[in-house]
């Protein structure tokens, strides 16, 4: 069976193919199927991610594997949540938006900057059948980026129990702790289960 990765976000493909390595299926990019921009206007990760899959899935006749994820930061009220990705405005940089988030968080003390990545997965396939699963990464936002792996926030988010950045850490070791990773090892329990049922 042929999976489509929903997203363009090159970061997020190179993670997804590293944590569906094991899955029996044939993994598909972008680069190998395009599909048209799908606009986010769900309300919670979970409805953007299902937004995703099903609008590529329609368009391709495809299974498409979709997630949504951001950053919620309790000093801010949970935001910027599913404006991550456009923080400081449409079309924005990771950079800028890093560089909004230290802005707004500059006179928060150490024990007040608590943060959660959080990431919902969708698989989609053609006969309508829809799986979902949900991972979070707890941590708290540094006060200045550190570390040039990964994207988006990583240089700025130390995840609990660890004092460097996930920039710093690199790779490996967000692959096994990240909302991503525990996102997809649910979801990949149930895909099993689905491709179990019907080969
Ligand atoms: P979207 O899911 O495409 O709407 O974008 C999610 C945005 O959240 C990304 O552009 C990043 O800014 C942020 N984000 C999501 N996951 C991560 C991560 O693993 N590390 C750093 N930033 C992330």
């Amino acid at each position: 069976m042929k999976l489509l990765l929903g997203t363009r976000n090159r970061g997020k493909i190179r993670e997804l193919l590293a944590l569906l390595r094991d899955l029996p299926v044939e993994l598909l990019t972008v680069d190998d199927v395009p599909f048209s921009d799908v606009p986010e206007t769900g309300r919670t990760f979970r409805e953007n991610a299902l937004l995703k899959a099903r609008a590529i899935s329609r368009e391709t006749g495809l299974p498409v594997l979709a997630e949504d994820s951001g950053l919620e930061v309790e000093a801010l009220g949970g935001a910027p949540g599913v404006y991550s990705a456009r923080f400081a405005g449409e079309g924005a940089t990771d950079e800028e938006n890093v560089r909004k988030l230290l802005e707004l968080l500059r006179d928060i003390p150490e024990g007040q900057r608590g943060a959660r990545f959080v990431c919902a997965a969708v698989v989609r396939f053609p006969d309508g059948t829809e799986l979902a699963a949900e991972g979070e990464l707890r941590g708290r936002i540094a006060f200045e980026p550190r570390g040039a792996h990964g994207f988006g926030y990583d240089p700025v988010f130390i995840p609990e129990g660890f004092s460097r950045t996930l920039g710093e850490l690199g790779r490996s070791v967000k692959d096994e702790i990240s909302h991503r990773r525990r996102a997809l090892e649910a979801l990949k329990a149930r895909m099993r289960g689905y491709l179990r049922r019907s080969p």
